[in-house]
């Protein structure tokens, strides 16, 4: 697949910005390029140096950890902005379009809306699994991007690999798949088939379970020629130095991140045994994640209740397939109990 060809026409030739710091690479030197405050900084910590606008040393503790070449990793301000960055890549506004599959996360919708590439929408089968009969009959030869989620945020199952593969092996334009959540699931990264697919990109966080959300780092992982593109349009500064030094710092400590998940599946266990026991509990669905999706009676009523409690939970009782639904994210033992206590004091009144 050419991916030149499915990118945008105004983008092959462009120029990215050239910041001060492309043009001279050293460490050591009189930098005098930037209109940097030489002194230091107002604040206690110095950053008055702008930061690698490539991470470099970020990449390679990555490139490390996940087994990926650091030429194809992309690093973003959340993971958020590879998904506005694709978008905005390779769908012409009013023109081309960006196919989803309800119940998903919806940030695939709003970037799509504010670029203004139509949507196209495939909900999933009543088990959570992609319709891929579905997709392939709904795209046309403008569908650039499809959006998977998997383990799927609100459902917390993790797609078919099968239907996966028929998607890669079909879909004419760019295949994401998210896996926000893959550290706490069952089975191994897509991004093992990056070599095969060059139209495949892996979104992946720092979000959950590394436990860094308010740092804002997400990766996307593709081919070289996709790396490329999205660096070229990126703003030239996107992951700021306090972020790429506490990152850095962290990424020593994978033991924690592996202990964490550990702990929080085995968590999410024990209050999928407590919230089944309850009998206005209709269905727990199976979750690969570091939350579940309960089917309740009144679910809206006991999402009100619960604010009421200081216990905040997400409610998708209004999204399409989730009807009565509330997503609940796997707290700490006694945030969990603070919880299941509260749903027995509101069955018991
Ligand atoms: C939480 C979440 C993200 C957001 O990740 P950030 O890196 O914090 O922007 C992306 N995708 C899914 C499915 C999520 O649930």
């Amino acid at each position: 697949m050419d991916i030149n060809a499915l990118l945008r026409k105004h983008l092959i030739n462009i120029k990215p910005y050239s910041s001060a710091r492309d043009e001279y690479t050293g460490k050591e030197g009189v930098f005098l390029d930037a209109n940097e405050n030489p002194f230091g900084s107002a604040s206690k910590e110095a950053f008055n140096r702008y930061p690698d606008p490539l991470q470099k040393g970020l990449k390679e503790k990555l490139s490390l950890i996940k087994g990926i070449p650091a030429t194809n990793i992309f690093l973003g301000n959340g993971s958020d902005e590879p998904i506005d960055l694709l978008i905005r890549a390779f769908c012409e506004p009013e023109k081309d379009e960006v196919v989803i599959t309800p119940p998903t996360y919806g940030m695939y919708q709003v970037c799509a809306e504010i670029n203004n590439a139509k949507l196209v929408s495939v909900p999933l089968t009543k088990d959570f699994d992609l319709d891929v009969e579905g997709i392939l009959s709904a795209i046309s030869g403008n569908s650039k991007i499809i959006f998977l989620c998997s383990p799927n945020n609100p459902t917390g199952n993790s797609l078919q690999k099968s239907d996966i593969i028929t998607v890669l092996e079909n879909f004419p334009g760019i295949v994401v798949i998210d896996e926000a959540y893959i550290d706490f699931a069952q089975h191994e990264s897509y991004a093992t088939l990056l070599s095969k697919y060059k139209n495949l990109v892996v979104l992946q966080t720092l979000s959950k379970a590394w436990g860094l959300a308010a740092l804002r780092l997400g990766m996307a992982f593709a081919d070289e020629q996709i790396i490329s593109i999205l660096t070229k349009i990126k703003y030239p500064y996107n992951i700021n130095a306090a972020t790429q030094k506490l990152v850095s710092e962290a990424l020593d400590n994978e033991k924690w991140k592996n202990e964490q998940v550990h702990e929080i599946l085995t968590l999410r266990d024990e209050l999928i045994e407590k919230i089944k026991s309850f009998d206005q509990v209709e269905k727990v669905y199976p979750s690969d994640a570091n939350f579940i999706l309960v089917k309740i009676r009144d679910a809206k009523k006991i999402f009100d209740y619960l604010i009421e409690q200081k216990i905040i939970v997400r409610d998708r009782s209004k999204v399409v397939l989730c009807e009565d639904c509330l997503r609940i994210t796997i707290g700490t033992k006694s945030e969990n109990n603070s919880l299941t206590e509260a749903l027995s004091n509101y069955f018991d009144k």
